[in-house]
C-alpha cells in the first residue's frame, strides 16, 4: 500500500492506494497551523488509521508547499508549524518506516507522470501555470530533485529575448516574489495573464472574464491571447529544447484553457531546432487529486513500470 500525504496551508489529505495504484481510502483533516507536534501528532494518527484500513502498514510519502532543506529540514512558509522542522525524521521515528518528502509540484508530474497511458513515456514534463509557475521533471517515473529540490521551477526561469520581440523591449520586468524581476511566471502564470492585459489595456480584469471576451472574438482579448500564446510558445520552447520530454502536462488554473493545446502545436515548431519532434502535450487528468497520487507515488518502484 502507498499512502500519499498531501499537506497544505489549510488541509492535510491522506490518499492510500493499492498496488493497482487505485486509490482506495482517503481523509481530510485541517492542517494544525502553528503547533508542529500537533501536527506530527495528525500524521501519525492518520497513518496509523490507514494501516487499520489497509490491515498492513503501508508506504509513505508526503508533497510538501516548500522544499525539504539538505539538513533534513523543511522549509513550508505556508506551513508555518513545519516550517525549519525535521519533520521526515520525527514522523519517521512515530510510525516506525520511512517517510518521503518532496515538493508538491514535482508530486503533481509525478502522478501525471503514473497515469495509465502516460507511463510507458521515460520523460515526462510537468507544468504548471496557476498562480504562479511551477513544475516537475520525472525521469523513469521518478522525481528529478536535483541538487536543491528546484528542479522545474520553470516560473524563475529569465524572459527569453524572443518574448521581448512580442511584449516590446520597454515591457517592465516585474518583480517577482523570488527576489528577482523578470521571471516567467509574472508573465506567463494565471496572474500574469492578467497583468499583461491591465499592462496593454490599462484595465484589470479576472482572467475568466478575458477568456470569455475572446470566446466571443472581442478584438482587443483576441490580441491579448494571441500574445500570451506566443509567449507562452516562446517560453516553453526553450524548456523542450533543453529537457526535450516525451510528454508535456499543463497543470494550474490556465490548463482549462482549450486554446493553448491548439496554439503550442501551431507555434513551438518555430523555437525549436529542426530536428526536433514535438512531445505530446496533455491537459493534467487529475486535478486536485494529484497532490495525494504522486505523493504516495514516491515510494513507487521501477517494477511497476
Ligand atoms: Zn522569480
Amino acid at each position: 500500500m502507498y499512502y500519499g500525504f498531501d499537506m497544505g496551508g489549510t488541509k492535510i489529505e491522506l490518499g492510500v492506494f493499492d498496488a493497482n495504484l487505485q486509490r482506495i481510502w482517503q481523509k481530510r483533516v485541517p492542517t494544525p497551523r502553528d503547533d508542529y507536534r500537533q501536527l506530527l501528532t495528525v500524521l501519525r494518527d492518520l497513518t496509523h488509521e490507514a494501516d487499520a484500513v489497509c490491515g498492513t502498514p503501508g508506504r509513505v510519502g508526503i508533497g510538501i508547499p516548500g522544499l525539504p532543506n539538505e539538513d533534513g529540514t523543511l522549509f513550508t512558509a505556508n506551513v508555518p508549524a513545519a516550517m525549519g522542522q525535521p519533520l521526515p525524521r520525527d514522523l519517521s521515528a512515530l510510525i516506525g518506516r520511512e517517510v518521503k518528502v518532496d515538493n508538491d509540484a514535482n508530486c503533481f508530474t509525478l502522478s501525471e507522470a503514473w497515469d495509465e497511458e502516460f507511463r510507458h513515456y521515460p520523460t515526462v514534463l510537468g507544468i504548471i501555470l496557476g498562480t504562479g509557475v511551477g513544475g516537475g521533471f520525472i525521469v523513469n517515473g521518478k522525481v528529478v530533485s536535483g541538487r536543491n529540490f528546484i528542479t522545474g521551477e520553470f516560473g524563475h526561469f529569465r524572459l527569453p529575448v524572443d518574448a521581448l520581440e512580442v511584449l516590446g523591449r520597454d515591457i517592465p520586468r516585474v518583480a517577482c516574489g523570488c527576489g528577482h524581476d523578470g521571471c516567467i511566471e509574472n508573465y506567463i502564470s494565471g496572474r500574469g495573464f492578467e497583468w499583461m492585459y491591465a499592462h496593454f489595456y490599462q484595465q484589470q480584469l479576472p482572467a475568466q472574464q478575458i477568456i470569455a471576451h475572446y470566446q466571443v472574438g472581442e478584438p482587443q482579448a483576441v490580441a491579448h491571447v494571441e500574445r500570451f500564446l506566443d509567449v507562452l510558445a516562446i517560453c516553453l520552447g526553450n524548456l523542450l529544447t533543453i529537457i526535450d520530454p516525451h510528454l508535456v502536462v499543463i497543470g494550474g488554473g490556465l490548463s482549462n484553457f482549450a486554446a493553448i493545446y491548439q496554439a503550442l502545436p501551431q507555434r513551438l515548431p518555430a523555437h525549436l531546432l529542426r530536428v526536433a519532434k514535438l512531445p505530446r502535450i496533455e491537459k493534467a487528468r487529475y486535478g486536485d487529486a494529484g497532490g495525494v497520487r504522486g505523493a504516495a507515488f514516491l515510494n513507487l518502484v521501477e517494477s511497476h513500470k
